[in-house]
């Protein structure tokens, strides 16, 4: 059986950031990811919070991945359009695909072994610990590790590995959703309009418009799309009249609308949960789990204390940084009062957590 130092199970970009902070400090690692590729399907819109995270990572992998800066976010009335709020903390738009393979890629050349194609069935458990993993793959059935971190993302509370830990109650997640990528939509570059409203159809429509004028509109099924499309009572509708889809994926959202609530505990035993998986929610606050928990991982082996105790470390790293101001997107003005305040808390809350210098690995 192979053996590893860190089992990585799920490459979104938690898991894939997780993989190259350990491999990047030594460890020996697996990556496991169920689809075909990383990055797709891309249901994602590739918004990065500004953070000093968000930054240093555009710094870093900017030349390979196509990316804008955020000039302003604003919040307006579906209906009527007004401004309701404006913020200049937008953060960046990416390519969330690309992004990701370029971290995977980066793994890799730091030495984690990626294996695609490869869904984590189960756990391995030894004495109290999880000694490895098991695999539906047929090239790798089984593989043993010191720590496991575990990455499969929202659907891990629901039927995946968090659930199967004890990690949380049984969360009612995944009602479906379409992301739209719509080209001729009225949207303007390097702007994020972000719309309110009582009407269930209309509140939460976002436009994340890319540097080309590509806009990404989340929406929960392709028929509320198209009634979207035919309504005259509101600007939304009026921003999508002449726009065409030019990619549809599918995901699955949480159906409390609640994003990060962390899990009491990420860790369990030599198990780190992270992103997603942790209860936790988007794309910066995924990767400093991921960064935090590769990297502690990779400590805990190197001074050979791989207790719980040690690994706690990583859970305060979390608590005391993304967990003041977590990915609370749906409920942000009413914990924060504003977007603004919102996107203030999490640049502040992460002041000095900065992207591993991967250019010098090139
Ligand atoms: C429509 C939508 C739009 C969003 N937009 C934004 C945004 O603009 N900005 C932002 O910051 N956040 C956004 N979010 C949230 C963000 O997408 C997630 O928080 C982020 O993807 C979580 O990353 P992750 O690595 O934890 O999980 P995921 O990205 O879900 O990755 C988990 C990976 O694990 C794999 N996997 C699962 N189970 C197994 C298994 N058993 N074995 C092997 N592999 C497995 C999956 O295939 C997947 O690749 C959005 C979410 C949705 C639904």
């Amino acid at each position: 059986m192979s053996e590893f130092d860190v089992i990585v199970i799920g490459g979104g970009p938690a898991g894939c950031y997780a993989a190259l902070a350990a491999a990047t400090k030594g460890c020996t690692v697996a990556l496991f990811e169920e689809d075909g590729a990383i990055g797709w399907p891309r249901h994602d819109p590739g918004w990065l919070m500004e953070s000093d995270f968000a930054t240093s990572l555009i710094n870093a992998v900017g030349k390979a991945v196509p990316w804008s800066k955020v000039e302003e976010y604003r919040v307006c009335n579906s209906e009527s359009g007004e401004l309701i709020e404006k913020s200049k903390r937008g953060g960046y738009i990416v390519r969330r695909d690309l992004l990701e393979k370029e971290i995977a890629l980066l793994a890799v050349k730091a030495g984690a072994e990626l294996y695609l194609k490869t869904r984590v069935t189960n756990l391995i458990r030894s004495e109290g610990r999880a000694v490895g993993v098991e695999t539906g793959s047929t090239a790798m059935p089984k593989a043993e590790a010191k720590i496991i971190i575990c990455a499969d993302g929202i659907r891990s509370a629901g039927h995946g590995l968090a659930k199967k830990e004890g990690m949380c109650e049984s969360t009612n997640l995944l009602k479906p959703g379409i992301s739209y990528l719509l080209a001729n939509a009225e949207v303007s570059a390097g702007i994020i309009e972000h719309f309110l409203s009582s009407d269930p159809l209309l509140n939460y429509k976002t436009f994340f418009t890319h540097r080309d004028g590509l806009s990404v509109l989340g929406v929960p099924t392709s028929s509320a799309f198209h009634d979207l499309k035919q309504r005259r009572d509101n600007v939304v509708s009026q921003k999508i009249r002449h726009a065409f889809p030019i990619e549809i994926t599918g995901y699955s959202r949480t159906s409390s609308g609640k994003y990060a609530k962390y899990f009491e505990r990420m860790i369990k035993d030599n198990i780190l949960f992270v992103g997603d998986a942790s209860g936790g929610a988007g794309n910066i606050h995924g990767m400093v789990q991921g960064q935090f928990a590769g990297t502690v991982a990779a400590s805990a082996i190197k001074e050979r204390d791989i207790s719980e105790r040690r690994l706690f470390e990583y859970q305060d790293l979390v608590r005391n940084s993304l967990g003041k101001a977590p990915f609370y997107y749906f409920s942000a003005r009413e914990d924060f009062g504003s977007f603004d305040n919102w996107f203030h808390e999490v640049e502040t809350s992460t002041r000095g957590i900065t992207a591993m210098e991967f250019s010098l690995m090139r």
